[in-house]
């Protein structure tokens, strides 16, 4: 147990949404976790939803799935891979969650007579639920990012609830603004008045800001900083500018040479340890700076129009590229755009191909023929969840020639039910949180080319479906050259597929995207693009 006490890092965001709240917290967090310190990253979203597993990727993005089996924010995504540390289900909290727990309270009768209300009950149950984070005692800096922007009717209870916390923290608690500063092209000038107006609206629910970073297109300069920190009473070093950057990895290097996590420890009377070296980070970005090759390959999905839906895979793509010295262009593909006439145009000049996660029959007819053709045409295949079980149907269908073989998902009367709802999925009615979800050990067959990506036999995978590959028909494929080349010994589930005589045709049930981080780009895409390589 380390002997000082935590420290709270609160992050607010102004002005517009999309300014970055994520990506700074994870690099702040990156630059203290380099530092010596253990840190640990919390988002807050003023969302209903009890969490965002049954909204639609339009709505919300990607859902991000931790170990322990919760469907969070895709932030937790960036927090996980500029940290290198796993989060877990109290790293995200969500209105309708904060709800649900005090109304089952007040049903249980342990209010004790009184009446319910937002404060202090809701405030003090969000205050239970940051702190929550400290109960090990293991995190130096818990870092809380709060959703949405200042002066948001349903951020009022986070807000209201922080800067209680501050109160009762007093100096081991601190705030950070994000802002926009605009730039006005017909007036050639910056505008520093949102970011005026944005404390305000903070100060009217008593919070003064310690540190703003100010995101920007254009260099902020000396004479800005100063109005700015004159107008919102923030020291003139505490004004940082977060200037767009070309990828979301230089954002740690950017915010250290603004000093943020120096004005940090200041702020919080710490004595700085070590300086953060980045090093990893440093030689990542050489690798994605730097390619020394290039190849293109294919993302078959039905979101391809919202990539955010595809987060955590575009990241895992940038992460191996990054380690390979390569360039990858990914070309997202419409699956209900694919058909006959268009496939080859599509698909020739590819040197590998990736089909999505996803729910439901819509666009599955043109995963399957983007399939046919990448294992016809020995073009390197990297199915994922949804993307394995179409990789089964399709060879089902026309390898096997099983007519009309599908998912139950899909056709639930299907005279070849290949993949299938798993036992503990059929009497399930609810939808959140019903599915199979988290970490899951698999063991890998050592002559695969699963193993030679992770080197290994015994691996551990995020999961995030109901339906499952049918075991009765295990014999038949295997005989025809699609083998099971990942298994869940414990209950006896196939977790990996891949096809014999092909260049590289790997599809897995589980979701390694989840885990690919910056220090560890992850096995199997780093595999997955060795092929496309060679394949050019
Ligand atoms: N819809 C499929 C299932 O529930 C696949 C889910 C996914 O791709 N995440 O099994």
């Amino acid at each position: 147990m380390k002997d000082s006490p935590t420290k709270y890092i609160f992050v607010t965001g102004g002005v517009t949404s999309s300014l970055g709240k994520g990506i700074v917290s994870a690099s702040l967090g990156k630059l203290l976790a380099e530092r010596g310190y253990s840190v640990t990253i919390q988002k807050l979203d003023p969302y209903i939803n009890v969490d965002p597993g049954t909204m639609n990727p339009f709505e919300h993005g990607e859902c991000y799935v931790t170990d322990d089996g919760a469907e969070t924010d895709l932030d937790l995504g960036h927090y996980e891979r500029f940290l290198n540390r796993p989060t877990s289900q109290a790293n995200n909290v969500t209105t309708g969650r904060i709800y649900q727990t005090v109304i089952e309270k007040e049903r249980k009768g342990d209010y004790l007579g009184k009446t319910v209300q937002i404060i202090p009950h809701i405030t003090d149950e969000i205050k239970r639920r940051i702190q929550i984070l400290d109960k090990k005692k293991e995190f130096d800096f818990i870092i809380t990012e709060i959703g949405g922007t200042v002066g948001d009717i349903e951020a009022l209870p986070y807000i209201e609830a922080v800067r209680q916390l501050k109160w009762e923290l007093e100096n081991n608690a601190i705030f950070i603004h994000l802002t926009l500063v605009p730039f006005l092209a017909a007036a050639a000038e910056l505008k520093t008045k949102p970011t005026q107006h944005s404390v305000k609206t903070l100060l009217e629910a008593g919070i003064q800001p310690d540190i703003l970073v100010c995101r920007t297109e254009h260099p902020i300069n000396d004479n800005i900083k100063r109005k700015i920190a004159q107008f919102c009473n923030v020291e003139k070093n505490a004004v940082i500018q977060s200037i767009d950057a070309k990828t979301i990895y230089e954002v740690p290097l950017l915010m250290q040479k603004e000093g943020l996590d120096k004005i940090i420890l200041k702020k919080l009377n710490i004595e700085c340890k070590k300086k953060a070296r980045l090093i990893k980070l440093k030689k990542f970005l050489n690798g994605l700076q730097n390619p020394k090759k290039e190849i293109t390959i294919g993302l078959v999905g039905k979101y391809v129009s919202l990539q955010d839906a595809y987060k955590s895979i575009s990241e895992a793509i940038i992460h191996a590229g990054a380690k390979k010295c390569c360039k990858i262009n990914v070309e997202w593909i419409d699956s209900e755009d694919i058909n006959m006439q268009n496939l080859k145009s599509k698909l020739s000049h590819l040197q590998g191909l990736i089909v999505a996660p996803g729910f439901g029959d819509r666009g599955i007819d043109g995963k399957i023929l983007a399939i046919k053709f990448v294992r016809e045409n020995n073009i390197p295949f990297l199915g994922i969840c949804l993307g394995m079980q179409t990789a089964v149907i399709e060879f089902s269908r026309n390898v096997l020639g099983l007519k009309n073989a599908n998912s139950t998902e899909m056709d639930p009367k299907t005279k070849f039910p290949v993949i299938n709802l798993m036992n503990g999925q059929k009497d399930i009615t609810r939808k959140g949180g019903t599915m199979r979800l988290g970490a899951y050990d698999c063991k890998l067959k050592t002559k695969s080319n699963i193993y030679n990506c992770y080197k290994k036999e015994q691996i551990s995978e995020r999961h995030r479906h109901r339906y499952e590959f049918n075991n009765k028909y295990l014999e038949i494929f295997k005989k025809n050259g699609l083998i099971a080349s990942g298994i869940n010994k414990k209950n006896n589930l196939v977790e990996a597929i891949e096809i014999q005589n092909h260049k590289w045709f790997v599809a897995v049930q589980f979701h390694p995207e989840y885990k690919s981080t910056v220090d560890k780009p992850h096995p199997l895409f780093c595999g997955f693009i060795k092929a496309c390589i060679n394949n050019k």
